[in-house]
């Protein structure tokens, strides 16, 4: 007999294969001998109470041989010999999963990156970090696996209804991610472990018979009767297709220049942007499990998260991909201009807890100025600018302006700064000279808030580093709601968080497979 069986357990107990068949026995009052093995099908933590506990959702083996639910197995035919080939611009999760999908709909995808593949994109980063110099075109966001790779790896996402969130995570698993993000309520992979999988998934598209071309950016397209018959990179070398996939992320800007230059419908769209926020771990986890700073958390519990949401005067602020055990870093792809963001490593052991907070911007906040330029790229426009001033009250080589956060409520730059991760370094300053002013005052009402909702968290040893800026695309390339194409041109694919139909590593994969399925529908 195989029995479904919800338990709560101590983070001790929930970590310990005898516990938990007691705890099955216990619940069905049964001798724990007539358990033969179970299988966890969820795991979640609930920190409501006092007493941290582990909610587990199991399937108990009773009175019958155990046997594991075999893990899904993906079939990727070879495509060497399609007819049809499809262009994907952008090898992030939002192309990668593309051209996987493209592949067993038959197709052959030929993957273009402006980037470096996973290995020899690290050396940029690590120059980035350590001497403060830019790759513009290998960075945090440039590269094989797009902004995903060297992030944090989190694998949840609010966008269940966009696509087959199981089938991203059991592609995952089959290219190499711990077989737990299955079950795992918040699931991540963390920075050293996805450049693996990006790798496998590299390796498979190549086997398959498709091609993936590093170093080749896209600066132009070539466009007759409504069509794109032909993309022209900055080697110089022009690929034929039939059908384009753009994934080219929400940091490619030069792509929203060129379409606007050749009338290709851009829209602007509203986006949202603030600080990075950094508070010692230890202070996370005391706040969240409820336990003394002093003494640690549970050994059994992982380094805590948060998530924080308020209205402030009608305007809405909230956490942005929390990073616990993380590290701050430069996510910038242009010179002189700063924007920061968070990684952590799987493990995520590093003493500090970040988040971005952040706040809607709309374009009528935008026109309020109106020295500003208009169009469609007003709000890109206006990213930029925040990003210039962020990058001067740095002063130079990617240090970042910063503020305690008791003083950016109370409105003065910070005589000292906390320890942080930020590698490159922080300059004290005062924020309002660096964020747009609505920006600034909806977030000092916000964490006066967040200090009310949990206890501790409004704190001088809380760090902000400026600014957030990128959290999603300020532009939205259109595409028709059901065949998923460029209105104007009928064989181009806007895809991803770029395109503004993702935000996260899950639904910018989910929309490339979604993409990838529409252009196999109308093959
Ligand atoms: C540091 C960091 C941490 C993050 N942490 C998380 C997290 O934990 N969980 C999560 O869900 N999300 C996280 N994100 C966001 C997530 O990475 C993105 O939402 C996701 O990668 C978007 O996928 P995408 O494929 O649409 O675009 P991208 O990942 O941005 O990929 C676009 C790709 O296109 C390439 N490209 C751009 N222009 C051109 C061109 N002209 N020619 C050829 N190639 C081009 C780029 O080099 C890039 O590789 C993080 C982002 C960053 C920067």
């Amino acid at each position: 007999m195989q029995q479904e069986t919800l338990l709560q357990l101590s983070p001790k107990e929930a970590a310990n294969a005898a516990a938990i068949t007691e705890g099955i026995a216990l619940h069905w009052g049964i001798h724990p001998h007539k358990i033969t093995g179970f299988e966890i099908l969820k795991r979640s933590i609930d920190a409501r109470k006092r007493n941290v506990l582990i909610n587990l959702k199991v399937k108990a083996f009773i009175d019958e041989p155990f046997h594991d639910t075999p893990l899904p197995t993906f079939d990727f035919p070879d495509v060497s010999q399609s007819k049809k080939r499809t262009v994907i611009i952008g090898a992030g999760p939002a192309g990668l999963f593309a051209a996987l999908e493209l592949i067993q709909q038959g197709i052959k995808p030929v993957v273009l990156e402006r980037g470096k593949d996973v290995r020899e994109r690290r050396r940029d980063l690590a120059t980035l970090n350590r001497e403060g110099l830019l790759n513009e075109e290998s960075n945090y966001c440039f590269g094989e696996g797009g902004a995903g790779t060297y992030s944090d790896g989190k694998l949840y996402t609010r966008s269940t209804k966009r696509g087959n969130v199981e089938k991203v995570l059991q592609l995952l698993v089959h290219f190499g991610a711990d077989p737990a993000i299955l079950y795992t309520a918040h699931p991540h992979i963390g920075t050293n472990k996805l450049p693996h999988i990006i790798q496998a998934i590299r390796e498979q598209i190549i086997a398959s018979g498709g091609e993936v071309h590093f170093q080749e950016k896209l600066i132009d397209l070539q466009v007759t009767n409504n069509k794109i018959h032909s993309v022209i990179s900055a080697s110089g070398n022009r690929f034929e297709a039939d059908d384009i996939i753009l994934a080219t992320g929400h940091s490619a800007k030069d792509i929203y220049l060129l379409l606007d230059q050749k009338k290709i419908l851009i829209e602007a769209k509203p986006f949202a942007m603030g600080v990075r926020i950094e508070h010692p771990q230890a202070l996370i986890d005391s706040i969240q499990y409820h336990c003394p700073l002093g003494l640690g958390r549970d050994p059994f519990l992982p380094p805590a998260a948060y998530s924080l949401v308020e209205q402030v005067n009608g305007r809405g602020a909230f956490s942005f991909c929390m990073c616990p055990g993380g590290i701050i870093a430069t996510a910038s792809t242009t010179q002189g201009e700063l924007v920061v963001n968070g990684w952590s490593p799987s493990k995520r052991n590093n003493p500090f807890a970040n988040s971005g907070m952040v706040v809607q911007v709309g374009i009528a906040d935008v026109m309020k100025n109106e020295k500003r330029k208009t169009g469609e790229l007003i709000l890109h426009h206006f990213q930029e600018e925040v990003e210039r001033k962020a990058y001067a009250a740095g002063g130079g080589k990617y240090v970042a302006p910063a503020q305690r956060m008791t003083d950016f409520v109370a409105g003065r730059t910070s005589s000292s700064l906390p320890d942080n991760s930020y590698l490159r370094g922080v300059n004290a300053v005062n924020m309002k000279e660096v964020l747009p002013e609505f920006v600034f005052q909806t977030l000092q009402g916000a964490f006066k808030a967040f200090g009310k909702k949990m206890k501790g968290y409004f704190t001088e040893e809380a760090i902000l580093i400026a600014p957030e800026s990128r959290t999603s695309s300020p532009v939205r390339i259109p595409r028709d709601a059901e065949q998923l194409n460029h209105p104007q041109i009928n064989n181009l694919y806007p895809c991803g968080e770029g395109a503004g139909y993702a935000g996260g590593i899950v639904s910018a994969a989910m929309d490339g497979q979604k993409v990838a399925m529409a252009i196999a529908v109308g093959r």
